[in-house]
């Protein structure tokens, strides 16, 4: 069996192994089902090529990215390494050779997507080679739970059915929690598999979260018209918004969404790849793919709707290393779309994913450990000193009185009733419904009468969002207790909010009881 530093030398001139690449290489090597999850620019596909190379049968890639196939196994074929890929842009006769050469085992990769799993010609072809290895590319793609679901990845075991002999299985993918690595593993009916799990911290890079007063005015302060950056807007429309104003004051500006020409899409592309436009102001739908290493921010300008979307997208910051920024504009109205976008969607997950946004967007703890907690990785560090929470510059305070006093109104109100009569009732409102229900002879109306109702809200969403306090009803939504209401309660668990909190003592009459 060739040498693997040897291998690795020979095609790709590298003389050592990134974190995990070895062990990954080894365990498929010996037969063993692998998992890698490491970070976009890790060095994924190194962990099958290499296998690829060595074992004497055929490695199948199954890859979302038909755009991204050709330019892979261009760069392979000049590596020297025996490599195809096939896709619907072939034609069917450029295919079927394809097929052959597979079947006379001339290839040592062939890249497909997933949807050719649901080929009857394909699938007969399949069970004519000699399969030693399938890797599972943006293996997230299987998962419901994951950001990016999708149906013909569930596709990928009825290959096994197919196949005199199973072969081994390695799925990789950039961004996953333990939830979704399980399902992974159940989905792709996988035995067994060793794990590389990557560190997910990036330590060059600086979070912060911002509530711009005016996100105009406020990105056209933090934007350099020299330094590379990203501008991620959640519509079109407010991509052409943003790029209109930048250009306008004269920034060095292009624009990326599905609504523009694919001739001008990639000609502006091409624009930022290479710093002849610096500034790209795009939808989520920029960015798969693209490797360009000196982008010194990426600045969401709305809020997205789940922490995996984000972190990937903010990822594409700081690629080579250097110090560079990921920040969040956000607003209430984000809120408020976003979750109107979920009801329309009806995903049972989709709710729980923003949910965790929002409370990113809220917390007063280290960004960065939130992130890594989200991710399941544990970090020593209570405070990185590289967040906007952590530097000093933002006003951090300790809620846990607060959201006890909200709580314990809410526990008398009977948790029947929403966030506005709750907030009411705690500002001591002089109206009619309050009167009528009684409310007014509660020892915590007027308890906070201090606070604007803004603040409270504010406060009440943060305790939806980390799980204090749940919403049901069908008409319309009622604040109830949940299973961890009660280590607020007991102060077993603390809150922090970031914003300011209008706080001058007050004659206060009322205590909670
Ligand atoms: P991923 O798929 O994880 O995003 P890639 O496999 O595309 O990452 O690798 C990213 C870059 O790192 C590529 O240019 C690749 O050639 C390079 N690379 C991979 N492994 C190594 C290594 N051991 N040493 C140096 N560079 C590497």
């Amino acid at each position: 069996m060739k040498d693997i530093f040897q291998t690795l030398k020979h095609h790709y001139g590298y003389d050592s192994f990134r974190p995990g690449q070895k062990e990954l290489i080894e365990a498929i090597l010996n037969g063993k089902d692998a998992l890698g999850v490491m970070p976009t620019g890790g060095g994924k596909s190194v962990c099958y090529q290499i296998p690829a190379i060595i074992m004497d049968g055929l490695t199948l890639v199954v890859s979302p990215l038909i755009s991204l196939m050709k330019d892979q196994v261009d760069a392979l074929q000049t590596m020297g390494i025996k490599a195809a890929y096939l896709n619907s842009q072939l034609s069917y006769t450029d295919q079927r050779v394809i097929m052959e050469e597979a079947k006379r085992g001339e290839l040592d990769l062939l890249y497909v997507s997933p949807e050719r799993l649901g080929n009857h010609q394909f699938m007969s072809y399949a069970s004519s080679w000699k399969l030693d290895l399938i890797a599972v590319d943006e293996a997230h793609c299987v998962s419901q739970w994951g950001h990016d679901f999708r149906p013909s990845y569930q596709r990928i075991p009825e290959l096994m059915e197919v196949l005199p002999t199973r072969p081994v299985f390695a799925a990789f993918t950039a961004t996953a929690t333990k939830t979704v690595q399980n399902d992974m593993i159940d989905q792709l009916h996988m035995n067994n598999p060793f794990k590389h799990i990557a560190s997910f911290d990036r330590p060059n890079l600086y979070f912060s979260v911002v509530k711009p007063k005016k996100k105009a005015n406020h990105l056209l302060s933090t934007l350099d018209k020299k330094e590379s950056s990203i501008i991620y807007c959640n519509t079109r429309k407010t991509v052409d918004k943003v790029y209109k104003l930048l250009i306008k004051k004269g920034y060095p500006a292009t624009s990326y969404h599905a609504g523009i020409s694919t001739e001008e899409r990639s000609q502006n592309q091409e624009a930022f790849l290479y710093d002849k436009k610096p500034i790209m102001v795009a939808t989520n739908a920029f960015g798969m793919g693209i490797d360009k290493s000196n982008v010194r921010k990426v600045i969401h300008y709305n809020m997205p709707l789940d922490m995996e979307s984000y972190y990937q997208e903010a990822g594409r910051a700081g690629r080579d290393g250097a110090p560079s920024e990921a920040i969040l504009f956000y607003s209430a109205q984000d809120i408020i779309t976003n979750t109107m976008l979920i009801e329309q969607g009806n995903s049972p997950h989709a709710r729980k994913n923003l949910n965790t946004m929002i409370s990113y967007c809220k917390t007063g703890n280290c960004l960065r450990k939130t992130i890594l907690k989200y991710f399941d990785q544990e970090v020593e560090w209570k405070k990185c000193e590289y967040c906007s929470n952590c530097d000093g510059e933002t006003v951090v305070t300790d809620i846990t009185v607060e959201s006890q006093k909200i709580l314990s109104c809410i526990y008398r109100m009977r948790q029947s009733y929403g966030a506005g009569l709750i907030t009411d009732v705690l500002r001591g409102k002089d109206n009619k419904r309050i009167k009528q229900l009684g409310f007014d002879e509660l020892s915590t109306y007027g308890l906070m009468s201090e606070y604007t109702d803004g603040d409270i809200k504010d406060m009440i969403a943060i305790m939806l969002s980390e799980g204090y306090l749940k919403l049901s009803g069908d008409s319309y939504p009622i604040i109830k207790f949940t299973p961890q209401t009660n280590d607020l309660l007991q102060a077993e668990a603390t809150l922090s909010i970031r914003k300011k909190l209008k706080q001058e003592p007050v004659a206060k009459h009322k205590t909670i009881e």
